[in-house]
């Protein structure tokens, strides 16, 4: 009977194995949910803009961004977020025209269209029509346009706004569309997309021929003050924010400064799109870092506005991430504990947020197709 020991004793060290991994998973899953912000900053205070006339449109799109990733954030920063100060409030549906729980090219393309469309596509009806995007329309107009994201630029919520096809996966023709978007400043990551393909072309360099300045740091960027701008600052994705050396925000302010120099005016889509990854991960630190980082942003954005007087700012998702539920936490304190109930969207509606001239239009419950219609009408897009 000496082999009964033996066996037992394999099947406790496997026991005691397994039940060392699974508390091991657990202790990382818990402090994925938790988060503790040792580093609050201080939100800006603005004075509400008098007048009427609107010359720019900042929109600024929290990707995945719902309502408990705001409260959570809120919270975190000892009850003081920039968004929320924002003195016009509205909440908008996501649905998309197919699917109840939209994606980012379908909302995306709501927003920048006024059209609801597929799940999956993006700058295109439910037909696959290409349709002219808020970017379109404003050059037509002689604004200028900027783009802004910390995703890749093939990404769904910039596709939106600079191509066309009814398949956001079609990387590599998203990516040609962007010789065709005549977008100003245009700042993301994604450079795999652009020259190593199946095709062979190198759309960076068709880009410069294009007469854009074609950059790969952030440094190189920052040197840039007039003309056409094309930044690819990574193969993939930008970094998340604690390793992203305030680069989004730093690129946002230089893509309105460069923009205001038009008299036409301009309209600028900025991007926060990593909130959604976090969604995704169920990760609350690196979540609350994104939006900490989207809203350090928007406070940035929100004094030039304000100095500006003839800008309206609008900050809002385009669908929310993780059905994200906020259980426990401290205003006191900066801690908070929350629950995942989805790996993937939700379809609870989510907030907008204006200043500026005629930001009152932005109160009330609507479509996220609203979006596009009302900055149409305010900047006399359509024809
Ligand atoms: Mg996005
Ligand atoms: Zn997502």
């Amino acid at each position: 009977m000496r082999k009964v020991p033996i066996y037992t004793a394999l099947i406790l060290a496997f026991i005691l194995a397994a039940t060392n991994i699974f508390a091991q998973y657990d202790q990382e899953k818990d402090e994925k949910l938790s988060f503790i912000n040792e580093a609050p900053y201080k939100t800006v205070t603005v004075k509400s803009i008098e007048g009427e006339k609107v010359k720019n449109v900042i929109l600024m799109i929290g990707d995945g961004m719902g309502l408990t990733q705001i409260s959570t954030a809120w919270v975190a920063n000892r009850g003081d977020l920039n968004m929320t100060k924002m003195p016009f409030t509205g909440l908008v549906r996501t649905y998309a025209a197919n699917k109840l729980i939209t994606d980012s090219g379908a909302a995306g393309t709501a927003m920048a269209t006024g059209q609801k469309t597929s799940y999956h596509s993006v700058g295109v009806d439910v037909n696959g029509n290409p349709l002219p995007s808020l970017t379109d329309l404003a050059k037509a107009k002689g604004l200028s346009t900027a783009v802004v994201v910390t995703c890749g630029l093939t990404d769904a919520t910039p596709a939106a706004f600079c191509a066309n096809n009814a398949d956001r996966d079609m990387e590599e023709e998203l990516a040609a569309d962007f010789l065709d978007c005549n977008v100003d400043f245009i700042l993301g990551g994604g450079r795999d997309k652009f020259i190593k393909r199946t095709d062979g072309r190198d759309l960076m360099k068709e880009m410069e021929q294009k007469g854009y300045q074609v950059t790969r740091t952030w440094e190189e960027t920052s040197k840039i003050n007039s003309g056409k701008v094309f930044a690819v600052l990574e193969d993939g994705q930008l970094p998340m924010a604690e390793k992203r050396d305030g680069i989004w925000q730093h690129a946002s302010m230089k893509a309105i400064e460069m923009l205001s120099k038009n008299d036409e005016g301009f309209f600028a889509m900025l991007e926060g799109s990593r909130i959604d990854d976090c969604g995704h991960w169920h990760d609350i630190p690196k979540l609350m870092g994104e939006i900490f980082d989207f809203d350090q942003t928007i406070g940035k954005v929100l004094q030039w506005a304000e100095k500006d007087g003839e800008t309206l700012v609008i900050v809002l998702a385009d669908h929310e991430t993780g059905g994200l539920t906020l259980l426990d936490g401290s205003i006191e304190n900066g801690t908070v504990k929350g629950h995942f109930s989805t790996g993937g969207h939700s379809d609870i509606m989510v907030p907008v947020f204006a200043y500026g001239p005629q930001a009152e239009k932005f109160v009330g419950v609507y479509e996220n197709t609203d979006i596009f219609k009302k900055i149409s009408e305010i900047l006399n897009l359509l024809p």
